[in-house]
């Protein structure tokens, strides 16, 4: 499921704990307990990523370790991965109090962790949990409702790799049949690692994601590939046809 990639881990072990741990580039540090990177497989093809940790996340410095965590390793599970199979992480590295949704500033200030994190795992599969990473990884509009189960070809800081836009969770413990929607669409999981090429080498990607001057406009690191599809992959305007 995963190769081994020593120099990936030393590099994204380094980063999380130089840059994410020590950050204080938006206010959350200062009500944070603790950042909370990430975790799991350091060389998994595919990466989760979800909102911004919670209370327990907070405490503990694991993503996903709340009543929407064990639901998430149970769909994890009914496809034949485990957490140590896949990297979990969030939009926002640090908990926002009372749990509100992320700020776009927030947003905005912590989005080049989640580009690095992805430039240096380089996965085959981005699977986005929900409406804030979905929004921000597509560079689109389109709400998780719309965009759930189509996945779709990216570029993300000249990484190529496939966005696959899921329901959060958490949106199961309020609203029961989304189960049922949440576990058909983590079916399609498997196929779409297996079918997906893998991203080409990093001397063919530049180093950092490109932004626009203020760092805070409409993304220009997020494009959508006009190449065609790798097997098994809609093409990108899959998006469009709802
Ligand atoms: N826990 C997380 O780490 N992220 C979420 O989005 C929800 C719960």
């Amino acid at each position: 499921m995963h190769a081994n990639h020593p120099e990936r881990s030393a590099e994204l072990g380094a980063y999380h704990h130089d840059e994410i741990m020590s950050c204080t580039r938006c206010p959350l540090h200062a009500t944070r307990t603790q950042a909370v990177p990430g975790s799991g497989n350091l060389n998994a093809q595919v990466v989760f990523v979800g909102e911004a940790p919670g209370y327990h996340e907070d405490r503990l410095g694991v993503p996903f370790v709340g009543q929407a965590g064990k639901l998430l390793d149970q769909l994890l599970e009914g496809i034949g991965l485990a957490r140590d199979d896949v990297f979990i992480t969030n939009v926002l590295k640090c908990r926002p109090p009372e749990n509100r949704d992320p700020l776009p500033a927030e947003i905005a200030a912590c989005r080049d962790h989640l580009f690095r994190q992805v430039q240096i795992i380089r996965p085959r599969l981005i699977c986005t949990l929900g409406n804030f990473a979905t929004k921000l990884l597509s560079g689109r509009p389109d709400g998780i409702s719309r965009v759930h189960g189509c996945e779709l070809e990216i570029s993300l800081g000249g990484t190529p790799t496939v966005l696959y836009p899921l329901y959060h969770p958490a949106a199961a413990l309020y609203m029961p049949t989304m189960r049922s929607v949440l576990q058909e669409d983590f079916a399609r999981i498997p196929g779409l690692i297996s079918g997906a090429e893998a991203a080409p080498s990093p001397a063919a990607a530049p180093p950092e994601p490109t932004r626009t001057p203020d760092g805070d406009g409409p993304r220009t690191d997020v494009a959508v590939s006009s190449d065609p599809p790798p097997p098994g992959v809609r093409p990108a305007t899959q998006l469009d046809l709802f």
